[in-house]
Order: structure tokens, then C-alpha cells, then sequence
């Protein structure tokens, strides 16, 4: 599919089509969260109109026909990434939730005092802080992974880091939310693995940009968000090897992921079942089925080529605006520019740009280390989806040269 029928995408997602303070809204915020096209709000409007009833624990015909397209969605999400089985994937919130239940889950029950958890300095708080937590309680250390001027993880000291600490896990993200680097994630593994390390993959920007394996990664754990690939908000889900799952201890308890229970003691269901305690997000899992079925449907290469296009120009026009400076340069990136002005602070830039309907995010992007090792408190970031176009960049540039113009 070429890049202009691609565009023709737009009509499918209802929040495009408005005017933002008197100018067509250009919508470049896709890595906080992308919008949901009308087969995801259908999909979750018929849950609740037709279907609504909780799952798995009914007789009744509309508990069944909840259950079965809850499932339907676990193995979708499986099929997406491959996923050996579908009991491998685990709904959660979202990627935040998946990785604070592998470091309360795993960390807890394998960390020891003297074991070290490898963190990449481009990581996102997400991935850090669960991991300081555990550490901390465990008496391990947090140490972390360095990152070139470029924006590049530095996998000579990543190797050398094994021959003095005692590496558990290593962490990292798939794709850079605040610079864009897509990492060699299946190197790391590879490299992990020969130091008897497992791997937990921050995977929240990849899925939407990125054909994502995890059995060609190598991945351990990788932890998912569905609104950043075209579904709702406030759910996701965690990949885990079956070995590693089955011998994890639950992370929450409750209802619906026990086998029996007594007052002094309780058995605990199978995976998924085990980490899935209480009533899920039915219709956000529902929605995020449909997210990933309507993204397969059109292919992921294809979104990968639209938003590496619109990256390339947009870096090299924004390069060219004096006094503009791009943050991160790995020669491999997915859809996110980053960067900041002499002239303005990024917040202001931010408001100068949504006075000409461009949506930005200025901030840290929840990564004060990297930001930290590039001098800066923050940056302006433009993030482009499947829908994305030329014309969206056009309105960036112009919104651009105004901050220039007035803070010139
Ligand atoms: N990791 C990365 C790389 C992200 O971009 C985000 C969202 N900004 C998260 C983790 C957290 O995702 P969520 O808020 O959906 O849990």
C-alpha cells in the first residue's frame, strides 16, 4: 500500500476531522497515545450495547459470547507478536502494569543481595523505577546501560558489564519514546543469554511501528500498551516465556486466578489465569483485539515506511531552521523527532504550535536520565502514526517558523 492511500486512513479515525484553534488539526502526539479508528470504538460500543456480561465465570449465552471474544483478543494480541501459545500473554493495564508485575512478580521471588539489573539510560520511568524498588528491597544493585551522543545503547560497556556484575536481567525499550532509536533488541537478548541473563523488553512504542517477534527477539518478558497502536486507553498486556510464567508467584490475588482456596491456604489457577485476578478491562481487551486486527489487516511494514518517510523530511527540513537542533541521531529510528531551540523553551514551542493546531508533546517524556545524559531539562517531539502525512509535517514546519519568528 503506497503512502497516499495511507493518508486515506484519516477518515477512519473521527478526532482527526476537527478544526483546532481555527486551523485543520495536525495530530503529532502518536507517541503519547495514537487515535482509535471506528473498527476499535465499534468493536467496544457492541461489547457494551449487545455482549455485556463478565467473563468466564457464566453459563449464560451472553457470558459465552463475552468470554469467547476476550479470548479471541488474547489470541490476536499472541498472533500479533508470535507468541508461542496464547496462555503466554497476560492482560494487564497497560505497559506500566506489565512491568511492575514481572519486577513484583519475578524480581521478588529471584533477586538476591549481589545481583545487578542492567537498566539503558534511554529508558523510560516505566522500566526504571519498579526495577529501583525491587532492587532496593532485595539488597541488588540498578546499574545502568550508556547511550552515545547519538542516541545509540553502547553494547561494548553492555557486554563488558557482565564481567564484573552478576547480571539477573537487563532492561530496555524496543523503540525510543523521547528520541525514536530502535534498539537491537535481539542482539541484547542474544548477548544476555550467553551471560545466563533474562531480558525485559519495554515494548510500548514498538508494536504500532515495528513488525514485533518475540520469539525471533528472544524476549523474556515484553510488556505492551494498546493505545499506543490504535486502541484504548488503560489496558495492555505482558508477553512471557511459559517456563518463567509458570514459575512466577501471582503478582495480585483475588478472584478468578485460584484453583481452590481455604482460609489458611490457597492453590493458584494456571497462566494466564494466575495473573489475572478480579474483572479485567472487557472491553478495552475487546478494543485492543480490534486495534491489532485492523493494524494487521493493513501491515505493519506498511506503517513503518509511511512514518520512517515523514521522519526523514521532517528531520532534515527541521535541521535546516537556524537555531534548531535535533535530539537523537541513531542511524535506525522509528516515527519520533525530537528536538530543541536557542531561541525558545520546548513548552513554549509546544503552545506556539497548538495556537496553529499542531499537536506536540514538550517535556521529559518520563526519561530524566536521558535527558540528563543530553544536557537538557526537555525537548519539543513530534510522533507520527499510520496516518500521518506530508501536509501534517507542513503545518509543523510553518508552526516552527513562527516560534522562530516571535522568539527570533
Ligand atoms: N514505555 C514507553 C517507552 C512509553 O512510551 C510509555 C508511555 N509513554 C510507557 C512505557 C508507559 O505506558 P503506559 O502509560 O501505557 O503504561
Amino acid at each position: 500500500m503506497s503512502t497516499t492511500t495511507l493518508s486515506s486512513l484519516k477518515s477512519e479515525f473521527p478526532t482527526l476531522d476537527q478544526m483546532v484553534n481555527g486551523h485543520p488539526l495536525a495530530y503529532l502526539d502518536n507517541a503519547a497515545t495514537t487515535q482509535r479508528p471506528l473498527a476499535v470504538l465499534d468493536a467496544m460500543d457492541t461489547f457494551y450495547r449487545v455482549d455485556n456480561a463478565n467473563v468466564h465465570r457464566g453459563v449464560h449465552t451472553l457470558s459465552m459470547r463475552a468470554s469467547e471474544k476476550f479470548e479471541l483478543a488474547r489470541h490476536r494480541v499472541a498472533k500479533f507478536v508470535n507468541a508461542r501459545e496464547d496462555a503466554e500473554i497476560i492482560f494487564t493495564k497497560g505497559c506500566t502494569e506489565s512491568i511492575n508485575l514481572v519486577a513484583g512478580s519475578w524480581g521478588r521471588a529471584n533477586l538476591a543481595v549481589g545481583d545487578t539489573v542492567l537498566v539503558s539510560t534511554m529508558e523510560h520511568h516505566s522500566n526504571i523505577v519498579p526495577w529501583q524498588m525491587v532492587c532496593k528491597e532485595k539488597g541488588a544493585l540498578t546499574i545502568s546501560i550508556p547511550v552515545s551522543g547519538e542516541g545509540v545503547l553502547d553494547l561494548s560497556v553492555l557486554r563488558s558489564l557482565f564481567t564484573v556484575h552478576k547480571v539477573r536481567l537487563v532492561c530496555v525499550k524496543h523503540v525510543c519514546n523521547a528520541i525514536g532509536t530502535v534498539n537491537p533488541v535481539a542482539e541484547i537478548c542474544r548477548i544476555a543469554h550467553e551471560h545466563g541473563a533474562l531480558v525485559m523488553v519495554d515494548g510500548a512504542q514498538a508494536l504500532a511501528h515495528e513488525a514485533v517477534d518475540v520469539q525471533a527477539i528472544g524476549a523474556d518478558f515484553y510488556a505492551m500498551s494498546a493505545h499506543k497502536v490504535y486502541g484504548p486507553m488503560g489496558v495492555g498486556a505482558l508477553y512471557g516465556r511459559r517456563e518463567l510464567l509458570d514459575a512466577m508467584p501471582p503478582y495480585q490475588t483475588g478472584g478468578g486466578m485460584i484453583q481452590t482456596v481455604s482460609i489458611e491456604t490457597s492453590s493458584f489457577a494456571p497462566i494466564p489465569d494466575k495473573f489475572e485476578p478480579g474483572t479485567p478491562n472487557v472491553a478495552g481487551v475487546i478494543g485492543f483485539g480490534a486495534a491489532l486486527e485492523w493494524a494487521r489487516a493493513i501491515g505493519i511494514a506498511n506503517f513503518a515506511a509511511t512514518e520512517r518517510a515523514l521522519t526523514a523530511s521532517s528531520s532534515s527540513r527541521l535541521a535546516d531552521i537556524p537555531g534548531l537542533r535535533l535530539i537523537g541521531t541513531a542511524p535506525d529510528k522509528a516515527g519520533i523527532v525530537s528536538f530543541v531551540m536557542e531561541q525558545a523553551h520546548p513548552h513554549d514551542v509546544g503552545t506556539i504550535l497548538d495556537s496553529e493546531g499542531v499537536a506536540v508533546r514538550s517535556g521529559h517524556h518520563c526519561c530524566q536520565p536521558l535527558m540528563t545524559h543530553f544536557g537538557i531539562p526537555a525537548t519539543t517531539r513530534a510522533s507520527f502514526a499510520a496516518y500521518s502525512t506530508e501536509e501534517d509535517v507542513d503545518a509543523l514546519i510553518r508552526g516552527i517558523n513562527k516560534v522562530a519568528t516571535i522568539f527570533g
